[in-house]
């Protein structure tokens, strides 16, 4: 008899319509074959290439009044890798407050 893999499926609760695009103030490193406009990205200090962030702790390419991405065909291979309802979405959405406002800007360096 085998062992039971843990649950790693996604939550179908978490959506992103019911969240305000936490994981968009992560760090979006870019890789090789990505595909981004170069006026949204900046190097980082090794020299890596990573999407630009504002000042308000979400990365440039997040439309602010929807709060959807603006280069949504050619997002960086990282956010398309990002699993809605997966274990990291959960840990973002859980720095929302009750109000569903986020209570972590400016986390990470920009
Ligand atoms: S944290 Fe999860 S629910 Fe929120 S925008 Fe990202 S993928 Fe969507
Ligand atoms: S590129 Fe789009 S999906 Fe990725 S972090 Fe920026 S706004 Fe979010």
């Amino acid at each position: 008899m085998s062992t039971p893999e843990p649950d790693d499926s996604p939550d179908p609760s978490l959506t992103c319509d019911t969240c305000r695009a936490c994981c968009c103030q992560l760090e979006v490193i870019l890789m090789g074959d990505d595909d981004v406009p170069r006026h949204l990205t900046r190097q980082d200090r090794w020299g890596g290439e990573v999407m630009r962030r504002l000042d308000d702790g979400w990365c440039v390419a997040l439309d602010r009044d929807t709060q959807l991405c603006t280069i949504y065909e050619r997002r960086p291979g990282v956010c398309r890798d990002f699993l809605m309802g997966g274990v990291e979405c959960a840990e973002e959405r859980a720095h929302l407050d009750a109000s569903g406002r986020v209570i972590h800007l400016l986390r990470g360096p920009l």
